[in-house]
């Protein structure tokens, strides 16, 4: 059984991810961590294997180098924060260079596979379609813009055409989920390749296989759940 401890456990993400590792045969429930709870997740790191957090662009990265510093894997759906100081942290223990156990982070903008290949086709589609622009539209609850899946796909698509990053437009609604759309034009034509989440049950597919994997990624810090897909 993989012990499991979700930070953010009160969250709108948090709760789902609670029901779906109750659900899931091979984990176990190991602590539920938030503010809201009255529970640190330093309180519970010494019962767990694997940390999921879904907090808050402010608390991440102090979460994340908790679990390092412990040596417990990490999962990292929080968007909106800089990851390098985690990359050191993460390279460091590995190194050995501080004498600490070693911890594997995943850190994912997005666990929805529509929305992994949303990225992938609009890496597709940008090396014949160089003019793109990309409009993300949230729930308007959400803390950080633009969002971590309109970030990562603007990187990737600069990637694979050698050009500048396609702009991005946030919209925050009550009404809206999650949604992303990539426009690329061209003369006479446009293309548009568009992912909407509707419910957050999309995301818990991609969270269970990575607190499954995260133990044993290809390298200490993967970013994308893509590199946990063949
Ligand atoms: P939310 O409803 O605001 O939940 C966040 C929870 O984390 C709150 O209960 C908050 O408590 C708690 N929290 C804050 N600091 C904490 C800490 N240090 N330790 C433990 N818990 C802490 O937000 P959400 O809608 O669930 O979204 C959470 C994050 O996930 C956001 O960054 C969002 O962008 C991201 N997200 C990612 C994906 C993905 O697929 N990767 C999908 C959806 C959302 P307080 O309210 O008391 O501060």
């Amino acid at each position: 059984m993989i012990r499991v401890v979700v930070a953010g456990a009160a969250g709108r993400m948090g709760q789902t991810v609670c029901s779906a590792v109750e659900d899931a045969e091979d984990m176990e429930l190991a602590g539920r961590a938030d503010p809201l709870l009255g529970v640190e997740l330093e309180q519970l790191l010494g019962g767990a294997d694997v940390v999921v957090d879904f907090t808050q662009p402010d608390s991440a990265l102090g979460n994340a180098l908790a679990c390092v510093r412990e040596g417990v894997h990490a999962v990292i759906g929080t968007t909106g924060f800089d990851h390098e100081p985690l990359a050191r942290a993460v390279t460091a223990a590995h190194e050995g260079a501080n004498g600490l156990r070693t911890a594997n982070v995943l850190i994912a903008p997005n666990f929805a596979i529509g929305a992994v290949l949303m990225m992938r086709f609009a890496q597709e589609a940008v090396r014949y379609m160089p003019r793109a622009e990309i409009i993300e539209l949230h729930h308007d609850a959400k803390l950080d813009a633009p969002s971590g899946t309109a970030a990562l796909t603007a990187e990737l698509m600069a990637a694979a055409s050698g050009g500048p990053a396609p702009t991005i437009h946030s919209v925050r609604l009550p009404g809206l989920v999650a949604h992303q759309e990539v426009i690329l034009g061209d003369l006479g034509q446009t293309l548009t390749i568009r992912h909407d989440t509707i419910s957050r049950e999309s995301f818990m597919p991609g969270v269970l296989l990575a607190v499954r994997q995260v133990g044993t990624l290809p390298e200490p810090l993967v970013v994308g759940l893509e590199r946990l897909l063949a």
